[in-house]
């Protein structure tokens, strides 16, 4: 077989396993298709440059048949995870916590040492802060779920990295099926270009609705964010305003 034939059989079937069904014409040329190939693969390429994840897990949101399960299976599926680097100086996995049937969401980036310690999402400062805001909406933590897109904490807080996220970011995907809210909140922008696969700024994203699956996405700032820049707090509230009026609840102040 030469070798320009081999190749394009090992791109199809990649392809395939992503998803990505080609259909030619039989007239069409091998030339001409393997032209189109290599336009494909520097369009690619220039969207890897982008540092995003490779985001395969969105292609099983596109499939109706995508499977449901509930958040326990999901924790068992997950079990004591080695699946990336990030297992190696966790304490605990953060599976993430609340009402698995919640009408809303609130997804962060990974734990830090707080949550790593105790095994539970947004206990940290940053966390205390998510809670009063949770509270000033007229909620509690119990009625939204809380989870990140990673469960084990990155080393010294960085951010979690493309395979960490593609990775781990299958359950959060599972998790989203399972919960199937009506509006999911991304706190920073780790969250919202890992779920939206964007690579726009956070202050672009944030202030309106994305699609994503059944629900309704907003990008919004991360708590921790406000605890640098007390500047932030008001357009937070202005996001969670928004959020409120979209689940119907009253918006405590208005
Ligand atoms: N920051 C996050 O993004 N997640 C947590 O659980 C805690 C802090």
């Amino acid at each position: 077989m030469d070798s320009k034939r081999e190749e394009l059989i090992k791109y199809f079937k990649q392809q395939k396993e992503l998803g990505v069904e080609f259909y030619f014409n039989k007239t069409e040329k091998a030339d001409t298709v393997h032209k189109q190939i290599e336009q494909l693969k520097e369009t690619n390429k220039s969207a890897g440059d982008t540092e995003m994840p490779k985001n395969t897990n969105q292609m099983n949101l596109l499939d109706s048949t995508a499977e449901k399960m509930t958040l326990d299976e999901i924790s068992e599926e997950i079990g004591d995870c080695t699946r990336c680097k990030l297992h190696e100086g966790r304490t605990n996995i953060v599976f993430g916590e609340g009402n698995a049937n919640a009408r809303l969401v609130f997804v962060g980036e990974g734990p830090g040492r707080d949550e790593d310690e105790q095994g539970r999402p947004f206990v940290g400062r940053a966390g205390k802060l998510l809670t009063k805001i949770i509270h000033a909406m007229g909620l509690q933590r119990t009625d939204v779920f809380i989870c990140n897109v990673v469960k084990c904490r990155p080393p010294d807080n960085r951010n979690p990295e493309a395979d960490e996220m593609t990775t781990c970011g299958q359950f959060l995907t599972k998790q989203l099926i399972s919960i199937n809210p009506e509006v999911i909140v991304c706190l920073g922008s780790i969250a919202s270009k890992y779920l939206l696969n964007h690579k726009g700024s956070l202050g672009s994203l944030r202030g309106k609705f994305h699609d994503y699956q059944n629900s309704k996405l907003l990008v919004t700032y991360h708590p921790a964010a406000l605890l640098r820049n007390p500047n932030f707090k008001k357009p937070l509230w202005e996001d969670m305003k928004i959020v409120l009026k979209e689940l119907q609840l009253p918006v405590p102040g208005d």
